[in-house]
């Protein structure tokens, strides 16, 4: 996925690049860069990561440098010199630094080719971690008396806040290119657990030589997790925000550099680590949405070697979320209206976030559709797929749905198509006249998420595909009608019926 967002940078085109972690993000921007005259200001919120990539460069003899509040005016002024002086080809700074009058006076006498944007998701007010300091970036570049190009970069997105990002950084022309989110090498899997601590005890047991990280929500829990670890023998280190910047660094390192097999931590830990061989994530507290939950997870199997994401699910974990959002400490600086939003999208989330504790369908698949990517509704390699699934034959319900396309004169969105193949009598079914296609009510006797689950497989293998960004319409493609004069039966996998009636 790398190289198509570099050749639109390379063409001078605005873009957002939505890759997942650990797909090589950075030299999306750095390999364009050299190309290109000036300087690349790189606007990142994460200081720790910017003085990393800085130092990388340089280590590969690329100047780079990086700004951040705890410099002394000396230093702040010698970095920006170099700056300007043609010393410096990679820049990095917090976005709190765009409406500095001084880096504002710099930025207009520099010439800045690039502006890159990481964790543009901060951006959006849709976007699960919104920060107002972005909204300085729009304006910032607006500014500039040479209008640089932007590329902004995110590894989670859903369709929605994408619209919204592009929006808001003023390149509505911008490219998207979304990297493939699937991480096949990852196992996952829910357990709704009533004995967590027996749960972890036993699955550390087996896999005592594997590194692992284990995700707690709050500092007490990562204290009491490391200390059960502990007492029973594993090497357990702990990190959260309450440890002082020196313990942090050494159990970071000490974890990284394979020292010491298992870090227990709040999501305070993990950005821009880059440890290939995690052969475990563990969540021993359902994260608030699965925009976390996907980053931490996507912190295992780096190296493509299986691995396991395992959630720990309890209904205590919904609440404790719930509280942290309602309090909304995290977004004290917004306005009343804005916070209002915020919060009813981070409640959202945490209802998709539970939902995928519950779901007896394919784990990836949920996760693949909730981000806008379209899957299999089987992968066979996460929990749900190896005990809640049976192989159906849906010859005769595939055949019927792809029938009624055929027969309407008209587009009809996903739960219409459903509802005329199912026997509907909504209004709007009697009042099209929908009733009179020949196969309305045909399949009368299957369930309605059945039916959705069918039309997603039939989407899948491109039998029909979905039109329209407002309405969607499905639509018969011409491999569906292809299909139905075959006599080809179709299998698929689907989750077993009973389970899904209990749930
Ligand atoms: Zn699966």
């Amino acid at each position: 996925g790398q190289e198509e967002i570099i050749s639109e940078i390379f063409h001078g085109k605005p873009v957002l690049a939505v890759l997942p972690t650990g797909a090589g993000k950075s030299i999306c921007f750095q390999l364009p860069s050299l190309l290109l005259k000036g300087v690349t200001l790189v606007i990142s919120p994460l200081i720790s990561l910017m003085k990393d990539q800085a130092e990388a460069l340089t280590a590969r003899g690329i100047p780079a440098a990086y700004l951040d509040s705890s410099m002394s005016s000396n230093e702040y002024g010698r970095v920006l010199h170099a700056a300007l002086n043609k010393q410096c080809k990679f820049l990095y700074v917090a976005p709190e630094r765009l409406v500095n009058q001084q880096f504002i006076d710099f930025a207009r006498q520099a010439y800045i080719a690039m502006v890159a944007v990481d964790e543009a998701h901060c951006v959006s007010q849709w976007g699960h971690s919104f920060r107002k300091e972005y909204y300085n970036i729009h304006d910032f570049i607006q500014a500039l008396p040479t209008k640089p190009l932007v590329a902004a970069f995110t590894a989670t997105a859903t369709p929605d806040v994408r619209r919204d990002i592009i929006k808001r950084l003023g390149i509505p022309e911008a490219k998207i290119v979304v990297t493939g989110f699937d991480r096949p090498n990852l196992h996952f899997a829910v357990q709704r657990t009533q004995d967590k601590e027996r749960s972890l005890l036993e699955f550390m047991r087996k896999h005592k030589k594997d590194c692992g990280v284990v995700y707690c929500a709050t500092r007490n829990k990562v204290e009491s997790v490391t200390q059960l670890l502990r007492r029973q023998g594993f090497s357990a280190l702990r990190y959260h925000a309450g440890l002082t910047p020196e313990e942090r660094r050494e159990n970071q390192n000490a974890f990284v550099g394979g020292s010491v097999p298992l870090i227990v931590a709040t999501n305070a830990f993990g950005m821009g680590i880059d440890k290939p061989d995690v052969r475990f994530v563990i969540h021993y507290n359902m994260p608030k949405n699965m925009e976390s939950y996907y980053q931490e997870a996507g912190r295992a199997g780096r190296d493509g070697e299986p691995s396991e994401c395992i959630l720990y699910y309890e209904p205590r974990d919904v609440r404790t979320n719930r509280l942290f959002i309602e309090n909304g400490e995290e977004n004290s600086e917004l306005d009343e209206e804005t916070r209002k939003i915020v919060k009813e999208r981070d409640l959202e989330r945490l209802k998709q976030m539970t939902f995928y504790c519950f779901t007896s369908e394919c784990l990836r698949q949920y996760i693949l559709n909730y981000f806008g990517e379209k899957s299999s509704s089987y992968c066979g390699n996460c929990l749900n797929c190896q005990t809640q699934f049976e192989e159906v034959d849906i010859t005769l319900e595939a055949n019927t749905i792809l029938r009624c396309l055929d027969a309407l004169d008209w587009n009809y969105g996903a739960a219409t198509v459903i509802d005329i193949v199912h026997g509907g009598k909504s209004q709007k079914i009697l009042g099209k006249n929908l009733d009179k296609n020949p196969e309305y009510a045909v399949l009368s006797e299957r369930t309605v998420p059945r039916l959705r689950q069918i039309l997603r497989e039939l989407q899948f293998r491109e039998y029909v595909e979905e039109k329209g960004e407002q309405y969607p319409v499905i639509c018969l493609t011409p491999e569906g009608k292809a299909f139905m004069k075959t006599e080809e039966p179709l299998i698929m996998k689907l989750p077993k019926e009973e389970t899904e009636k209990k749930s």
